[in-house]
């Protein structure tokens, strides 16, 4: 008998037949003897739906006050979920009980959208977990220090998920979504993309933090820093397959470089649509450069993500930069209305239509020639790099949106991924 948590994501939830799927699948691991957390996402779609509706009344929500309602009307979807979802274990016989965040005490910070949880008070949890019942959570949804209600930005019901097991001390928690573990790259865009039958936490970091979305980027970070035991596995085959088979299913996340790993140079391959790019040209090449662009876009709470400074002419260089695709139009305003005549730089252009490919993997630790071999892919078909970036695992390159696909086979098939064994 395990302590185990389950998290199904929006399409596995996206109708009351597969909600009735999901309740089957917990009743089986729940007879045979677990005791069981689970954790739903909003029903597919439910989201945007939700955000949609927000953006129809204020386009631009970016005040605090607005950006606390927009949790307020996100956070409702799974809240919905997690009502049918118990609904549908009593239909199947089962005791179960539904919570929202701030029943279970999620505490977090109070960056709306995009929330970090602070703690979680496992009592109420455990209490009704010794009285024999599955207990259900929202995913996604906390409550600040002032309880208001915060979301944990797009994706988050993940971290909820692992959050949860790291306070209970879970056995482990179970990821189920719509593909069947984590891939080389995703599936849908490479078919020939194979599942990884294990794959390094440090490498599901990376691949998380560029852009794979099948698992959040912090739900990693909070495996790694609890020791969750964390699988991502499919909700689409048969409820009733044999619970063992499934247990061992889909993808482990794991602690330790194996063997296997260490021959894999590169083991996947991450995207990331979600970017746009600026330049300051003409900035009057001097100490401080850097601090004075990119300090005010920090102000204004802007992520920024890849840097490249050029050389300079006749005292003056351009100076580039990405930010999420959402931040491109208020970025660009505060650069031309701010920085540029600070500065005294010549103007700014930008470019929302980049995409950033990456690949990934431990093995590049100790092999050279990782990068070059990525370059030489990329110009075989004939797509110019506009920025790059690297770390020891890692190395991005900004390109045109509209090479994306191809960049990614290209560099699938570069590293012989299509041919790799899971
Ligand atoms: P859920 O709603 O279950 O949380 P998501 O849509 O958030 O599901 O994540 C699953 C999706 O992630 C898959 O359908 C797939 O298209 C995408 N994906 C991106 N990269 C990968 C990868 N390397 N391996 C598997 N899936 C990936
Ligand atoms: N429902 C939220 C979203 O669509 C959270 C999640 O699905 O993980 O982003
Ligand atoms: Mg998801």
């Amino acid at each position: 008998m395990a302590l185990i948590v389950h998290k199904y994501g929006g399409t596995s939830m996206g109708s009351t037949e597969r909600i009735r799927n999901v309740a089957k699948r917990v009743a089986k691991w729940a007879r045979a003897g677990h005791r069981m957390v689970v954790v739903p996402s909003a029903m597919s779609g439910e989201t945007n739906r939700l955000l949609g509706l927000a953006k129809d009344l204020m386009p631009d929500a970016h005040s605090a006050q607005a950006q606390r309602e927009l949790d307020m009307i996100a956070s409702t979807g799974e809240q919905v979920s997690v009502g049918l979802l118990a609904l549908a274990l009593q239909a199947e016989g089962m005791q179960a009980v539904s919570y929202t965040g701030w029943q279970v005490g999620i505490r977090t910070d109070d960056s709306y959208t995009k929330a970090r949880i602070q703690s979680i008070d496992d009592k109420r949890i455990q209490a009704d977990l010794d009285a024999g019942r599955v207990v259900v959570i929202t995913g996604f949804q906390g409550i600040d220090p002032d309880g208001s209600i915060t979301t944990l930005g797009r994706g988050g019901s993940d971290t909820s998920a692992v959050a949860v097991a790291a306070a209970i001390r879970a056995d482990e928690c179970l990821i189920y979504t719509d593909v069947d573990g984590v891939y080389t790259t995703d599936p849908r865009v490479v078919p020939e993309a194979r599942r990884l039958s294990t794959i390094s936490f440090e490498e599901m970091l990376e691949m998380a933090s560029l852009g794979s979305k099948v698992l959040q980027i912090r739900s990693v970070e909070f495996a790694g820093k609890y020791r969750v035991p964390l699988r991502v596995l499919s909700s689409f085959t048969p409820w009733d397959i044999d619970l063992n088979e499934e247990a061992r299913s889909g993808t482990l996340i794991t602690f330790e470089e194996d063997e296997k790993m260490e021959k894999a140079v590169v083991s996947g391959i991450a995207f990331n649509r979600d970017e746009a790019k600026l330049t300051v040209l003409g900035v009057p090449d001097k100490p401080g450069i850097a601090y004075q662009i990119l300090g005010a876009v920090a102000d204004a709470n802007i992520d920024i993500d890849v840097i490249i400074q050029n050389v300079s002419h006749d005292g003056r260089t351009d100076f580039s930069f990405t930010v999420h695709r959402n931040d491109f139009k208020r970025v660009t305003e505060l650069l031309e209305t701010e920085v540029v005549p600070k500065l005294g730089a010549s103007r700014v252009i930008g470019d929302p239509r980049i995409c950033k490919v990456s690949i990934v993997g431990i093995g590049m630790k100790s092999h050279v020639g990782v990068a070059a071999r990525m370059f030489r892919a990329l110009s075989e078909e004939g797509i110019n790099i506009q920025m790059i970036s690297t770390s020891e695992i890692k190395t991005s390159v900004v390109i045109d949106e509209k090479y994306m696909e191809l960049a990614v086979r290209a560099l699938h098939r570069a590293f012989e991924l299509d041919g790799q064994a899971a």
